[in-house]
């Protein structure tokens, strides 16, 4: 078999088992099992792939095909453009959570001197690996509640000497004061668990999902609390549920601690993260 027929075979597979995106995905096992490029996918067609790597994907399509996620079959993710590892214990990075970062990025604020940012519920440390990436000279700190999470968060921040990792159920054991707070928090709504696709709910972190009823819980505990850590005129950035908007607006506004508060879009135009300034 060459690779364009290893390529159209494993998107017919995923096709059938109702994969969404069954061609992107194909093409990303296919350069995951080659150990290749998608340039050299698409430049060496008729190249033939070797019984041994056939083998070895058709475990993974099989895997994939019983609905466990790709980035945990593939064990990494992209992030901004930083290669995220990631497993079931934390939960896969999303291309809407890089809004925050390019929000960051763009900011005055990221040229200050001595910048402090505070990374709470940092899971796989996608937020605080690709800041760190672009800004050298911050310091960070990254937090989460799960210890398994702050495991691999701690693997991938390993190459960046200015980000330190800290098991903390959000603000407990967080001192001190930062010019940026930026969060991922769980906030999918209780009542809404059935909604969610199957491979999210069955197989990513119920923890790092999960706030609540409403999906607030931990919004609503960080709202309260962010004010008491951000340096005045601080940057604060939070994603929310498309839903949320509204509701998290409101709890922000009532906490009296910002003095500017918006709701930002995801390129889908979902309401997608609130920024406030103190
Ligand atoms: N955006 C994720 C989802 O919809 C949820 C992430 C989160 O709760 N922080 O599956």
């Amino acid at each position: 078999m060459n690779i364009k027929e290893f390529l159209d075979e494993i998107t017919t597979v995923f096709r059938k088992a109702g994969i969404a995106c069954a061609e992107r995905e194909a093409l990303l096992l296919a350069c995951h099992v080659l150990s290749v490029d998608q340039v050299y996918i698409f430049t060496h067609k008729d190249e033939y792939i070797d019984e041994k790597v056939l083998l070895a994907a058709a475990a993974l399509v099989n895997e994939r095909c019983k609905g466990r996620p790709l980035a945990y079959i593939m064990g990494s993710a992209d992030f901004c453009g930083v290669d995220i590892t990631v497993d079931e214990r934390v939960l896969i990075p999303r291309p809407e959570t890089e809004l925050l970062v390019e929000e960051i990025l763009r900011s005055e604020l990221s040229k200050k001197e001595g910048l402090r940012i505070l990374d709470l519920c940092t899971g796989s440390g996608c937020i605080s690996a690709a800041l760190a990436d672009n800004l050298p000279e911050a310091s960070i700190l990254a937090t989460d509640l799960s210890l398994k999470a702050l495991q691999l968060a701690g693997y991938n921040l390993r190459p960046y000497g200015n980000v330190k990792t800290l098991r903390s159920d959000l603000f407990d054991k967080v001192e001190g004061v930062f010019d940026i707070i930026v969060s991922n928090p769980p906030y999918v709504a209780e009542k809404d668990r059935d909604t969610l696709q199957k491979e999210v709910r069955d197989f990513e972190p119920e923890m790092a999902l999960f706030s609540g009823e409403d999906g607030l819980d931990a919004i609503r505990k960080i709202l309260a609390e962010a004010g008491e850590y951000l340096e005045e005129g601080g940057l604060f950035l939070m994603e929310i549920g498309e839903e949320q908007a509204e509701e998290v607006l409101k709890i922000a506004y009532e906490t009296g601690s910002f003095s500017s508060l918006s709701i930002e879009k995801d390129l889908a135009g979902l309401d997608r993260y609130l920024k406030a300034r103190k």
